[in-house]
């Protein structure tokens, strides 16, 4: 008995994901209003450097974020002038559950669901409701030289990113979260996993410029800007990145 309500319970969770993602998609794709993007900062190595920069943390810290996806959107004629709508969750307490390191399309997916189940129990926002999730683990920078991956799951909409408890890596966090924004939002890496080139010409920002390296901004999914064939260098700030044709067509700026 027990269990045949357990699983009813579950498949009642899981219809009611599924319909969540799928209605969130759909308005994504249209840009008619402001996507709400919910950024949930947590002290992500338990540090004390990350517990005051967590303290001062304020809504005005992503507004570059707003501005960036606004001008971009202009760009390519989108008429909503406010695309995405910034809200600021008081810091968590305990860390989100981890993402899978491998690749497995089903570890992914329980991920997201934990996800999900994890930020329902944790939504402590103001305001309306997220679209969009995205977590925050910041670091101490003098004890993590490099940080883990970040991800952005189109299905569920959730991201996580591994940022630095650093006014001066503010500027380089805000790409991070840009790009794995766009990823939820249906957009694709465009860099060679395995060497971490943008990939030419969809990662490049100025692909006709010549010559055509070294490029002087990044397209924010390559991540990246091209230096030569072999190098490229991560953008400080989303100032020296751009939404290039190819991820514009995949989150519906324009048509293919
Ligand atoms: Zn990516």
């Amino acid at each position: 008995m027990f269990r045949k309500l357990r699983i009813l319970l579950l498949l009642f969770v899981l219809a009611t994901v599924a319909v969540g993602a799928w209605r969130a998609r759909v308005t994504a794709s249209e840009w008619q209003r402001s996507l709400i993007v919910g950024i949930y900062p947590v002290n992500g190595d338990g540090s004390t450097v990350s517990n005051d920069y967590l303290a001062r943390l304020d809504q005005s810290r992503f507004k570059p974020i707003e501005e960036y996806f606004a001008a971009q959107a202009r760009a390519y004629g989108v008429q909503e002038l406010r695309p995405v709508m910034i809200t600021l969750a008081r810091p968590l307490a305990a860390p989100p559950p981890l993402p899978p390191h491998d690749g497995n399309a089903l570890a992914a997916i329980a991920w997201s669901l934990q996800m999900r189940y994890w930020a329902w129990r944790n939504d402590e926002i103001p305001g309306p409701r997220p679209d969009i999730r995205i977590f925050v683990l910041f670091h101490d920078p003098q004890a993590h030289a490099a940080l883990g991956h970040s991800v952005g799951l189109e299905k569920g909409m959730i991201g996580l990113v591994n940022a630095f408890a650093s006014r001066a890596e503010d500027g380089g966090n805000t790409v991070v979260i840009a790009h794995e924004l766009l990823h939820t939002l249906g957009a694709s890496d465009k860099y060679d996993p395995s060497t971490l080139q943008p990939h030419f010409p969809s990662g490049y920002a100025d692909p006709h410029q010549a010559p055509v390296l070294p490029q002087r901004r990044a397209e924010i999914m390559a991540g990246r800007i091209a230096i030569s064939t072999t190098e490229a260098e991560i953008p400080r700030s989303l100032a020296a990145t751009m939404v290039g044709p190819g991820t514009a067509a995949e989150i519906g700026w324009r048509d293919n």
